[in-house]
């Protein structure tokens, strides 16, 4: 097997490069997580809650935060088919942990994780791209970098896919292949692109991942006669910080995120407020609010916290790299992070007023919640009133975009616009559309893109053993 990649072996790894390397994916408790993580010590077990994630919990969480319209198949196939994805890549040599730091809340002497997704691949991102590297080399796969897929080959007559036209620093070549899979992400480092398919102002968004995902293999097969389905318009977004680079650092990595604002209150440059920071957990909103942060005045926005949670903040409010002001007051705080002071001002009175009494609890839904404002803080509303607070500036940073290709879901075979799947031709991963639409649930990329992948592996596998056969 061969696999093309654009980028230098340097810079390798694409999106799962930067990833957390979070992964969702259903569970009944902690008998299933030590399978996946099997070093979990029985201390360990004792001082922590894990719960359970139940393949109904899975499915109602993508259906709900999609709006409804996550194609049901494709959902059947994630949901159904993560759990012993998990466990085979487990048996091709990945490791896990669980995620202490991000996805779990001391309550009540336990270490008690929410949200879903709560195990990270060991390294995060950097350590799960090099692990799947290492088990794909163990495994006779070459990698052949910096060669771009440039086109599809097809036969002129069936139509079957037949190879790919490469360039490469050599030049072009034509490498043929008895099944092709596309895995080449979305198109959210492509500005034209994201204009012209998300709206103005997306060339500005900042791209958190790899510069490499520019749509290629999207357009490609579009041109073949491709179906084009999933929500075009729309992209996992999410607040970065403000002076980020245009395109992800590999040093840094995810960190550049700051995603604790349902511990505090997130407002824009007039010192307003534009969304509700506790509308649900995290991992339900904050692939939607970087495309909110695009909207406000310059595509910035301040999250504010005071001594109440800034012990809570994620590690990533820790590092050099971070874009943040300090202050002993509100107006303080608005000059040190170029907010109109008047307008914070009233906003944060009007938020502490609409506060209401009640038990704070970081890793449930708690019901703490704001009355008489627009947006209301849903939950964790506490005030704003222990000082000294700090505040950190962000922007939009794009992550994948939701619009791709159209694909039959138990193989992973692309459809044509006849709803015919093209022989020869797979896609898995960022540029397959429909199951994600206007938002996400954290720590689904990765799993999709591992179950539909094997998915296509397999079939292609299967066929490129067919085609030999014949
Ligand atoms: C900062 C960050 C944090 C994230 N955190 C998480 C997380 O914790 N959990 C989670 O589930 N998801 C996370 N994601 C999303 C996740 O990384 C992606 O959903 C996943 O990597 C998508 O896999 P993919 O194979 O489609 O794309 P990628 O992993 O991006 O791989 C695509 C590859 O294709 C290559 N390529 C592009 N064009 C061509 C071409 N023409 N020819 C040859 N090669 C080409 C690219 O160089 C790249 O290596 C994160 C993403 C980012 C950027």
């Amino acid at each position: 097997m061969l696999v093309l990649e654009k980028a230098s072996e340097e810079e390798r790894g694409g999106n799962t490069f930067f990833s957390g390397g979070g992964f969702r994916f259903p569970y009944r408790g902690i008998e299933d997580i030590r399978t996946v993580i099997p070093d979990l010590s029985d201390d360990e077990i004792a001082g922590i809650d894990v719960g359970a994630y139940t393949e109904a919990d899975m499915r109602s969480d993508l259906v709900r935060v999609t709006e409804g319209l996550a194609e049901p198949a494709l959902v059947d196939q994630l949901v159904g088919t993560a759990f012993p994805t998990v466990q085979w890549m487990r048996d091709l040599g990945l490791r896990w942990v669980l995620m202490y730091g991000r996805q779990a809340y001391k309550v009540e002497g336990k270490l008690r994780f929410w949200g879903g997704m709560i195990t990270e691949a060991v390294g995060g991102g950097s350590g799960l791209s090099e692990q799947l590297f290492q088990a794909a080399t163990k495994h006779g796969v070459e990698v052949r970098y910096s060669s771009k897929a440039a086109g599809l080959l097809s036969d002129e007559h069936t139509g079957r896919v037949t190879g790919v036209h490469v360039k490469s620093p050599d030049g072009f070549e034509d490498i043929e292949a008895a099944a092709v899979v596309l895995a080449a992400g979305g198109f959210e480092a492509n500005a034209e692109m994201r204009t012209r398919y998300l709206g103005s102002g997306w060339e500005l968004a900042k791209v958190r991942g790899t510069r490499h995902n520019t749509g290629d293999a999207i357009q490609m097969a579009l041109q073949m006669g491709a179906q084009s389905f999933g929500h075009w318009s729309s992209a996992h977004a999410v607040a970065w910080d403000l002076n980020a680079p245009p395109t992800g650092n590999r040093r840094v990595g995810d960190l550049y995120q700051k995603h604790s604002y349902p511990l505090g209150v997130i407002v824009n440059m007039d010192g307003e407020r534009f969304v509700d920071e506790g509308a649900d957990l995290r991992n339900y909103t904050y692939a939607k609010y970087g495309r909110e942060i695009l909207k406000q005045p310059f595509g910035v926005a301040f999250q504010l916290f005071d001594q109440q949670t800034v012990s809570m903040l994620r590690d990533e409010y820790r590092i050099r790299e971070i874009t943040k002001g300090e202050s002993d007051t509100i107006r303080g705080l608005a000059d040190a992070l170029g907010i109109d002071p008047d307008g914070l001002d009233r906003t944060v009175e009007a938020y502490n007023a609409a506060c209401q009494q009640g038990t704070f609890d970081p890793a449930a839904l708690d019901g703490l919640s704001t009355e008489g404002i627009d947006p209301p803080k849903s939950n964790w509303a506490l005030p704003l009133n222990q000082p000294p607070y700090f505040g950190v500036a962000v922007t939009c940073g794009i992550t994948f975009t939701f619009g791709g290709l159209k694909i039959v879901p138990t193989t992973g075979q692309v459809l044509d616009t006849e709803e015919r799947p093209m022989p020869g031709l797979y896609a898995a991963g960022e540029l397959v559309g429909g199951l994600f639409y206007h938002n996400y649930a954290g720590g689904t990329g990765l799993m999709a893109g591992s179950v539909f992948g094997r998915t296509a592996g397999y079939a292609a596998a299967e066929a490129a053993l067919g085609a030999r056969a014949d």
